[in-house]
């Protein structure tokens, strides 16, 4: 079965088990706090699980892009030393919300694999939590008596509260689970290792690995850490899809299969290198240089080699980075663009250490991938161009810097040699790490290759040490929810702007000693961050008090409000009262924000996608693919358009619960990447039509006016706008008319400002050209008059004197002496401008040849005498100081020690 046969499959078995087939949520997650990329199946689901929104239908199931490269799952560093870990792969998953539970799960797992994919029964072992006495929680027999159905019992094996024990947090939905691991030993391998598989699970080897998690989800754990019982019993469960294709496929790595064999295919031909497949040759070993530290998990023979490493870690990365663009997650220099940043950068470093490419190579890879991957994943294909450039152009950043870092390197493997020391200091080492980018194991390789080796106590010191400072930046304690009311919230906020309500639940969060509360309202018109537009502040009136809303963000699907104190009474009925003076400002923005893109579309062409935008009372920013500079014109021609359609006054016209089938045939622009429900909300005014959850004016006309204030380049083949809109327009002509009534001013307010303006500039260049000339001839006139009063010493002039003089006449001057003179001398200039004294020397090239003079050596020493420093070539050197006191004794100083060697 092909990879693409094996997907539709798993689809078609769990719709004829009454599933509801839905889309893969993005990759990157734009609006959870607590969470930057979908790292599993269930994300998506969180709020269900939680009960903050509508179960049904109960049975769902899906593939979904996961990242695990961060937070609580990272598998970054096995990625190509093991075959069976991804930075970015699919999890195939099935769920039922408070319908089937563990046997229907077991039955269904089972029955797919076994009797629809034919896998080998006696290949599989399935696991089941062993309990924890000291949790008071027994072992999972439940789930065992339902194996025990389908596998003899020593197919089962008990697991502990590590592998077997799922949580989603701290705090929350947790519970067994139980896990199956297929034995992939070729028949030969098996009776060498004389183990069985049962003796091989959990216990990293990459021929017995785990391919689907059945989670089990009873129990809700509390911060004081006790379990209590879950209100609806959830099933979540995640195969991983490149595991199971490599199973069905026969193959001994997820990377020989046709999932990534283009891929490996095309860096083979690039390279010219070859890949070695594990377990193809056992004997294998042409390419000479192993893997010095193989994790856990680590091929072991063939394909251990660093080519074959480097292959995979490029073919993996390639994906993580591409799926991340076309979900709108550019590299970054902070947060999830970071992440993505590293990944690239890690793929870079492999390629240019192991396989030789000094020149950016990721982005030679794309074609294959999205003729291989395009079809099912369309964003791919359609941001292709995008993509490309966007790796391009970080692949060219970051090998600019290795080549920085390896310089660097270099320098530091001098000093050590000139020093005779063996070992690079820890810090530097870390240095590496900090500011060029170099994990400690490219430092290391480096090092060793020069007969180094590197303090790997130190750096782990300081390794920690920054962990710890982020750690301490980033900590946030929360308290458990206190419940007030059961319920569910209610967002009344597209229709009202105060709203009666009552406290449903709050809790108290802790961040760097600040400490304040969230909120949950039954009804609320209160908007909390998300798509881009801020959160409203504004708030909350009681009978006998008010406390204020900070902020409001956006949680689970609802909205959490920020306040510094509780009510004394938060059982009471209050209003919710938004600030509606920022909210009208924030909904003007977001307004012009889809007239904006609207006409982008026009006057740039259909390309231009958006790639990001901010909204907030002040102003509105929108990023979107573009590949060049947009020029003046067009500019304004956008401007006009926007303003246009704003005299227009067009009517908001709002479709709340619009099927998304229908929203398309209306034209509504959708994002990729974006989640959207079956179920969308339309946003129109006149041709503007988008998908958009955000709050809006109700007519254009309340815009007042829209100008951009700057357009500029975010990353490659992103351009950025920002503009004002409505009372930040006004304040903006304000200032405009303030500093040119200012520069009127100035010139006596002249009508004619411009050419009042030119009149000056032209004076002031012929000025200038006038100084100079009358310089360079008060210079020649120095010059003479310097040399004739010089004196001689042993046939050599020397000139000297002390003056006020600019900097580079002084030089002027000491090359006009030495063209007076043609002979033999020696000329010293104490000049001083502004107060900063200079010492300036000139020799002729005799006493440079035949008597050893350095001009270079003299001025820094003489220099010393007015604080100063500086140098130059042995005929000619300045310096600079501080002291000008010192400028006569410093010219006798220099005059001296050149005589010395005359
Ligand atoms: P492992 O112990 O192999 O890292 P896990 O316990 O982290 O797996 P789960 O979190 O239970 O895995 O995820 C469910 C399934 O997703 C796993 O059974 C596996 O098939 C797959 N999976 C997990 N991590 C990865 C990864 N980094 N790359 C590819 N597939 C993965
Ligand atoms: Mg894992």
């Amino acid at each position: 079965m092909t990879a693409k046969e094996i997907r539709d499959s798993f689809k078609k078995y769990f719709e004829s088990k009454e599933h509801a087939i839905v889309p893969s949520a993005p990759m990157v997650i734009k609006d959870d706090p607590t969470l930057m990329f979908t790292n599993a199946g269930m994300n998506q689901w969180k709020d269900i699980i939680l009960g903050t929104r509508d179960p049904e239908p109960r049975r769902r199931a899906d593939t979904q892009k996961c990242l695990r490269v961060s937070g609580k799952h990272n598998d970054l560093e096995e990625v190509g030393h093991d075959t069976y870990h991804h930075t970015m792969f699919e999890m195939l998953g099935n769920w039922s919300f408070g319908d089937y539970f563990k046997e229907g799960a077991i039955d269904m797992a089972w029955e797919y694999l076994v009797d629809v994919l034919k896998l080998n029964p006696e290949d599989l072992y399935v696991t089941v939590f062993e309990g924890s006495p000291e949790e008071n929680i027994p072992r999972d027999d439940e789930a065992a008596k339902y194996w025990a159905k389908h596998v003899p019992e020593d197919h089962i094996i008990n697991g502990n509260k590590h592998d077997n024990f799922w949580e989603m947090g701290d705090t929350g939905p947790c519970g067994p689970c139980s896990e199956i691991h297929v034995d992939s030993r070729t028949p030969e391998q098996k009776a060498a290792s004389g183990k069985t598989g049962r003796e091989l699970v959990n216990k990293d080897d990459p021929q017995v690995i785990e391919i689907w998690n059945l989670v089990f989800m009873q129990f809700n754990r509390k911060a004081d850490g006790s379990l209590e019982k879950l209100s609806m019993n959830v099933i979540d469960t995640g195969m991983g899809f490149e595991r199971l294709v490599r199973m069905l496929q026969g193959k001994h790595s997820n990377y020989d299969t046709d999932v990534f064999q283009p891929i490996i295919k095309k860096e083979e031909e690039i390279t010219g290198l070859k890949y070695e497949a594990p377990l193809s040759s056992p004997e294998g070993d042409t390419n000479a240089l192993k893997s010095n530290e193989a994790p856990s998990g680590a091929v072991g023979g063939a394909g251990d080699d660093m080519v074959s490493i480097a292959m995979r870690v490029c073919a993996d990365h390639l994906r993580a980075v591409s799926f991340s663009i076309a979900d709108g997650q550019l590299p970054g220099n902070a947060k999830a663009g970071y992440v993505i940043r590293r990944i690239l950068r890690r793929a870079v470093r492999y390629a240019y250490t192991f396989l030789g490419q000094r020149e950016a190579f990721l982005y030679k890879l794309l074609p294959t991938l999205v003729e291989e991957m395009g079809d099912a994943f369309p964003e791919l294909k359609a941001q292709q161009q995008l993509i490309a450039r966007v790796m391009k152009e970080e692949e060219d950043a970051f090998l600019r810097t290795l080549d920085k870092g390896i310089a660097l390197l270099d320098k530091a493997m001098e000093e050590m040699r000139s020093k005779g020391a063996k070992e690079l200091n820890g810090e530097q080492a870390f240095r590496m790490f900090d500011t060029y980018g170099f994990p400690l194991d490219l430092t290391e390789l480096i090092c060793r290759e020069n007969g180094f080796t590197v303090n790997e106590e130190q750096f782990n010191v300081e390794m920690q040490k920054q962990k710890q400072r982020a750690r301490n930046a980033a900590a946030v304690e929360n308290s458990d929810w206190e419940e007030l009311q059961a319920g569910e919230q209610q967002f009344v906020g597209y229709d009202y702007t105060e709203y009666t309500c009552h406290i449903l639940r709050y809790r108290k969060v802790t961040q760097k000693k600040n400490t304040f509360y969230e909120l949950v309202l039954d009804y609320t018109p209160f908007y909390g961050e998300m798509g881009g537009q801020v959160g409203d502040c504004g708030v909350l009136a009681g009978e006998n008090e008010t406390v204020e809303i900070i902020d409001s963000k956006r949680e689970n699907g609802q909205t959490v409000h920020i306040v510094k104190e509780l009510p004394k009474d938060p059982t009471a009925e209050f209003m919710a009262c938004v600030d509606t003076d920022k909210r009208d400002a924030s909904a003007a923005n977001h307004t012009a924000t889809h007239l904006l893109d609207y006409a982008l579309k026009q006057v740039l062409g259909d390309h231009v996608e958006q790639k990001g935008s901010f909204v907030s009372p002040e102003v509105l920013r929108f990023d979107f693919s573009h590949f060049e500079k947009v020029s003046d014109e067009q500019l304004r021609e956008v401007e006009r358009m926007v303003n246009d359609m704003i005299r227009q006054d067009l009517p908001r016209d709002e479709h709340r619960d619009m099927p998304m089938d229908e929203a398309k045939k209306l034209g509504a622009i959708a994002l990729f990447g974006e989640k959207y429900g079956d179920k969308v909300r339309v946003m129109r005014f006149g041709p503007s039509c988008e998908l958009c959850g955000g709050i809006h004016t109700t007519s254009t006309g309340r815009i007042g006016f829209f100008k951009i204030i700057s357009e500029s380049s975010v990353a490659a083949g992103i351009r950025r706008i920002e503009a004002r809109t409505g009372k930040e327009c006004e304040e903006l002509l304000y200032n405009i008319e303030d500093t040119l009534k200012a520069i009127k001013s100035f010139f006596n307010n002249a009508k004619d400002l411009q050419g009042v303006i030119q009149k000056y500039i032209e004076e002031h260049d012929h000025m200038k050209k006038e100084i100079e000339s009358f310089q360079a001839q008060a210079v020649e006139r120095y010059a003479k008059q310097l040399v004739e009063r010089s004196r001689e010493v042993n046939g050599v002039k020397v000139v000297n004197t002390v003056m006020p003089l600019e900097p580079a006449a002084a030089k002027d001057l000491a090359f006009k002496i030495k063209a007076a003179v043609g002979g033999s001398m020696l000329c010293v200039l104490g000049t001083s401008y502004q107060d900063k004294p200079q010492l300036t020397i000139m020799l002729s090239e005799d006493l440079v040849a035949e008597h050893g003079l350095n001009a270079g050596q003299i001025v820094r020493e003489a220099a010393k005498l007015i604080q100063g420093g500086g140098g130059g070539q042995p005929h000619f050197a300045q310096a600079g100081g501080k002291n000008a006191d010192g400028l006569s004794a410093a010219v006798d100083k220099a005059i001296e020690i050149a005589l010395k060697s005359i």
